[in-house]
C-alpha cells in the first residue's frame, strides 16, 4: 500500500475507508463492522468518520471495529459546523471519543464551513491538539479562497488536510484547489470517490478496466490515487467491494486509460465552485 505523507512526518495509507451511512440500522452493524476489519486487515487502515454520520452512529460502529486494535487504525472524524464555536468543538469532540471508545482522534475535521469563524474552530483544535485529544487538525469542502483565508488565521499553517468531492464525474478542484493544497502541504482527501457507485456505469471506464482485468471501481479509485499526494475513502459495506477496492493500491493507469477517461469524463475548463455533498 502506497503511504502519503503529512507534514508532520507522519504517514497514512493512499486507501483508506468511509463510514457514511454505517450505523444506520442495528441489522447491518455486524456486517459493516466486519467490512471495516477486513479494511483494516487488508491495510486499509485510515477510517474517515464524522458525529454527523447516523448522529454518532457510525463512530461507535468504527469503536466496535477498533476495539481490540486501536493503535493499527487512523481514525478521522468530523465536528459539524453548528458545533465548531471554542467551546462547542470541544465538547463535540469529547462526546465522539466518549462512542469511538477511545482516548484521542488522529485527526479532527471542521465538516464545512458554517456560522462560526475559522478562527474560533481553529483556536479549539489546537486546545485539542495541546490536551491530546486530537493528535491533528484538518477541513472538508473548503474551497479556495476559504484555504487562503483559512492560511491568514493564527495557526491556521497547522491544517494537515482539507476532505473534498472528487470523483472522474466532479473534477472541479483540480483548477486550482488541488495546487493550492499542495503548496501549503495540505493533503487532499478524496470523499465519495466512486461517485457514490454512480459513475461506474461508463463504457470508458468499462474499456480500461477490461485492458487491465480489474473492476471500474478500481479504475476510479486508481484515478484518484493517480495523485502521489491524494487519499482516497471509499465506502464499502460488502466484502466483495472492500477486496475489489483493494486492487487500486496496485493499478498505475497508463496514458492512454488517462486520455480515454479524460474524452469520458472531461478535466475543468474554468474555475466552478466547490462541489459538495
Ligand atoms: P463512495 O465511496 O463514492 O461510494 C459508496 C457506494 O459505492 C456504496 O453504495 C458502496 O456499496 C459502493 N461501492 C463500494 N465499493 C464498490 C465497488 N468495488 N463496486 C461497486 N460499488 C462499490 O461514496 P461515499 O460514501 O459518499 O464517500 C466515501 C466516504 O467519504 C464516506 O463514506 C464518508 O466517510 C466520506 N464523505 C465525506 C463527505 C464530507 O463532506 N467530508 C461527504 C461525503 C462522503 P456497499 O456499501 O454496498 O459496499
Amino acid at each position: 500500500m502506497r503511504r502519503v505523507t503529512l507534514r508532520s512526518g507522519e504517514t497514512v495509507p493512499q486507501l483508506g475507508l468511509g463510514t457514511w451511512h454505517m450505523g444506520e440500522q442495528r441489522g447491518q452493524r455486524a456486517a459493516e463492522v466486519d467490512a471495516l476489519r477486513l479494511g483494516l486487515d487488508l491495510g486499509m487502515t485510515l477510517i474517515d468518520t464524522a458525529e454527523m454520520y447516523a448522529e454518532g452512529g457510525a463512530e461507535e460502529v468504527v469503536a466496535e471495529a477498533v476495539k481490540d486494535r486501536r493503535d493499527e487504525a487512523f481514525i478521522v472524524s468530523k465536528v459539524y459546523p453548528h458545533n465548531a464555536s471554542k467551546a462547542g468543538a470541544i465538547a463535540a469532540c469529547e462526546r465522539s471519543l466518549k462512542r469511538l471508545k477511545t482516548d484521542r482522534i488522529d485527526l479532527y475535521l471542521l465538516h464545512w464551513r458554517g456560522a462560526y469563524p475559522l478562527a474560533e474552530t481553529v483556536a479549539a483544535f489546537e486546545r485539542l491538539k495541546a490536551d491530546g485529544k486530537i493528535r491533528h487538525w484538518g477541513v472538508s469542502n473548503l474551497d479556495t479562497d476559504d484555504m487562503d483565508e483559512l492560511a491568514g488565521v493564527t495557526n491556521g499553517g497547522n491544517c494537515v488536510s482539507n476532505q473534498v468531492l472528487y470523483h472522474l464525474g466532479s473534477r472541479g478542484i483540480e483548477w486550482d484547489l488541488l495546487d493550492r493544497c499542495a503548496e501549503r502541504k495540505v493533503m487532499v482527501m478524496a470523499y465519495s470517490p466512486l461517485g457514490q457507485g454512480r459513475i461506474l456505469r461508463n463504457t470508458a471506464l468499462d474499456k480500461v478496466a477490461a485492458r487491465h482485468g480489474v473492476s471500474p471501481a478500481a479504475v476510479a479509485l486508481a484515478w484518484t490515487m493517480r495523485h502521489p499526494h491524494m487519499v482516497a475513502i471509499p465506502k464499502a459495506s460488502r466484502p466483495e467491494h472492500v477486496r475489489e477496492n483493494l486492487v487500486a493500491a496496485d493499478l498505475t493507469l497508463t496514458a492512454v486509460d488517462l486520455s480515454e477517461l479524460a474524452a469520458a469524463f472531461p478535466p475543468p475548463k474554468k474555475a466552478t465552485p466547490l462541489g459538495m455533498l
